[in-house]
């Protein structure tokens, strides 16, 4: 049997000959033991015991294949929740998690300790929804997807993570005109990749088209969006969105056009990238 640094070793070399980030091997052995990193550095000397061997090969295998961690384990983190995840759902992804954060800090300072209400329009895999709820008891959240069986797992997200979440299936904001729902927050990560544009084969082939691409010049939802909104939003509202690092120019066009009285502010994440679109109505 090899010691753990000799298997890691072993397999991180594979991981970069194939571009793969660095600590792919190391962060997936890390997850398939469930340990932290530290409790494996002590063990580094030690021989991997056999049944720890045989799942990370199997499991390696796959991801040498390009096939996302995240499907191999069956789960991803985001915001410090564990999320469900499968081929019916987006991934959810870090530059997320920063939405997350502003919507948060942006609730905090024009509702403070209000109880208001919240829609996140094509929840996936429920990660938005489910992470402002938890973290803002104030909040009553819905959320919609037009994908069955992104809700199902959205909904089992919701129990395993003790989120009190209304789900609906259906196209936008469609189900919550219907019921005639009033919000203060409307969330969106829509699918915003042009319909031509060339994805890695981990994405393209794993993850589902009807999560990536938002049409021709991937804005269609967006502009759905602005265009119903005022049907579902209180007076006093604010909207949050993810959108492609080079839309700034275009997003902001497209507010200027159809909500010609609301204020928008773009935000840029870690890596300096605009990254979303905050629009207030005051
Ligand atoms: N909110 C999740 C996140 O941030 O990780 C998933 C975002 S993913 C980019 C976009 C989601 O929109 C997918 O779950 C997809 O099924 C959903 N979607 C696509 N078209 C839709 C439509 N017409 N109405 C509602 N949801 C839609
Ligand atoms: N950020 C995702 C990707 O790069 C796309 C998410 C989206 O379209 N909303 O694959």
């Amino acid at each position: 049997m090899p010691t753990f640094k000799q298997l890691l070793h072993e397999y991180s070399l594979q991981c970069d000959q194939l571009d793969l980030p660095e600590q792919t091997a190391l962060t997936y052995l890390v997850e398939l033991t469930q340990q932290k990193r530290i409790d494996l550095y002590m063990k580094f000397d030690q021989e991997v015991p056999s049944d720890v061997l045989e799942s990370f090969e199997i499991g390696m295998k796959r991801i040498l294949n390009h096939e996302p961690m995240q499907h191999v384990l069956g789960y991803s983190w985001f915001y410090g929740y564990k999320f469900k995840v499968n081929s019916n759902v987006l991934i959810p992804r870090p530059e997320t998690e920063e939405l997350v954060s502003y919507i948060l800090s942006r609730v905090d300072e024009m509702f403070p300790q209000q109880n208001i209400s919240a829609v996140d329009i094509g929840t996936g895999s429920g990660a938005i929804a489910i992470s402002v709820s938890n973290e803002e008891e104030h909040i009553k959240m819905y959320a919609t997807d037009i994908s069955e069986e992104a809700i199902e797992v959205a909904k089992q997200n919701a129990m395993d993570n003790e989120a009190n979440v209304e789900f609906f299936v259906g196209d936008m904001l469609a189900p919550i005109i219907d019921l005639g729902i009033k919000v203060d927050v409307l969330i969106s990560n829509p699918p915003y990749i042009p319909s031509h544009e060339a994805l890695e084969t981990s994405v393209i082939d794993y993850e589902p088209h009807v999560a990536l691409f938002g049409g021709e010049d991937g804005l269609k939802f967006y502009r759905t969006i602005f265009e119903n909104c005022q049907k579902i939003l209180n007076e006093k509202a604010f909207m949050a969105f993810e959108m492609g690092w080079d839309q700034k120019t275009v997003m902001l066009n497209l507010v200027k056009e159809y909500l010609p009285n609301a204020e928008a502010e773009v935000l840029q994440d870690i890596n300096g990238k605009d990254r979303m679109l905050f629009v207030y109505f005051r």
